[in-house]
């Protein structure tokens, strides 16, 4: 039997927990995977694309487990009250390849999403950031801005959506959290938005190569946390942006990033630093208090590893709703598997000739 850690399992864990504390613990996790980089098999993700999405594959490991995540992204998909990103992934222990656990990734993508960015933002952004634009208030944001306000200190969120029901929506999630000291501004455009920001989370979606964020928004000194565009054709920054003088633009995993972020806009030999040799100290992150730091997120399978391996000792630890599925036969000899579907009368009635060598 293989443990089964559904939406209801999750949503109970995050509840009990807290999600911003469920957040912090995911992003120390993901730290501690990130920092030991050169244990992990690495590889682009597998992206299947259709003209209105993309359906991917993203397997990790480290020699000990296994892990891999199912995960699409269909921008138009909110318009028939279907969901962006949805997803589902698997932990497997290396030494038999059993599955240990088959785990809803929805709800774990966004929160490791949050906690990503944060894990980055620690490192790249200044000690001082107060404010924050929050650009697309679709399904990952108030993970977002959860995670910002208890990890980075923001205490000013500004928000800014062309939706503007996702905005409301929200807004509303916001206001019941109650958030110690966070002050929420709506704004009519994202240039209103980044106005006076220290930082910018772009979330947007939209299959094609949208600027959401145009060179005259950016001022010396800010972190853009850009984790929206994550396709081919799926960008959110000018290019200009990236070529400023002063940027420094942070990777997950360059060989993906090169194909999926908004350095698909650049030359191949356009430098990046990979998230991980900032974390370890083997590369500078922000050099000066004016450097603009860039997270050019897409996301990379090590984080799916990271949240899957988490939610799986949550699950284990902790009390409440268990479940499992036959998803591996049991059998009392390993070589008998036939003898899962044999209809036992029917197997001795017809005894196989045997012909003598
Ligand atoms: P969503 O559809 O729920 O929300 C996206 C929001 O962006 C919508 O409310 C939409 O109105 C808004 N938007 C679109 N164009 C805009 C524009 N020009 N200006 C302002 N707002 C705009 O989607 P979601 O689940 O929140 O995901 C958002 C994006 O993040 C997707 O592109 C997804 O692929 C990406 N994503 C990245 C990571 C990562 O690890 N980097 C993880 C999860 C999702």
């Amino acid at each position: 039997m293989v443990d089964f850690i559904g939406t209801r399992r999750v949503q109970e864990l995050v509840r009990d927990l807290g999600p911003a504390p469920f957040i912090a613990g995911l992003a120390r996790e993901i730290e501690t995977d990130y920092r030991r980089w050169s244990e992990f098999e690495k590889s682009p993700r597998h992206a299947t694309h259709s003209p209105l999405g993309v359906i991917e594959l993203m397997p990790a490991c480290d020699g000990r487990q296994y892990a891999f995540k199912y995960v699409n992204g269909h921008p138009k998909n909110t318009g028939k009250g279907l969901l962006t990103v949805t997803a589902f992934g698997m932990l497997a222990d290396v030494d038999t390849g059993y599955p240990l656990a088959l785990a809803e990734m929805t709800l774990n993508t966004a929160l490791r999403t949050a906690a990503t960015s944060i894990v980055a933002a620690r490192a790249l952004a200044r000690r001082d950031c107060r404010v924050m634009a929050l650009i697309g208030n679709g399904s990952q944001s108030e993970f977002q801005a959860i995670a910002f306000h208890d990890q980075l200190g923001v205490r000013e969120l500004r928000l800014y959506d062309v939706d503007p029901h996702a905005t409301d929506k929200l807004v509303a999630n916001l206001s019941g959290l109650a958030l110690p000291g966070l002050r929420v501004v709506r704004c009519r455009s994202t240039a209103e938005a980044c106005a006076g920001a220290d930082i910018i989370t772009t979330i947007t979606a939209d299959k094609r190569n949208a600027i959401i964020l145009t060179p005259d928004m950016i001022l010396p000194g800010m972190h853009l946390n850009a984790a929206g565009g994550d396709c081919p054709g799926k960008t959110e920054l000018h290019p200009d942006i990236l070529r400023r003088p002063d940027a420094r633009v942070v990777v997950e995993f360059e060989a993906q990033s090169r194909i999926e972020g908004e350095i698909q806009q650049m030359p191949a030999d356009f430098p990046v630093t990979e998230l991980s040799k900032v974390l370890t100290g083997a590369a500078a992150g922000r050099t000066g208090e004016r450097d603009v730091t860039i997270f050019d997120s897409v996301g990379f399978a090590l984080e799916d590893f990271s949240a899957l391996r988490y939610v799986y000792r949550l699950h284990r630890e902790r009390r409440g709703t268990r479940a499992s599925i036959d998803l591996i036969p049991d059998l009392e000899d390993p070589k008998d598997l036939y003898g899962l579907i044999a209809n036992p009368r029917v197997v001795r009635e017809r005894v196989p000739e045997v012909a003598e060598a």
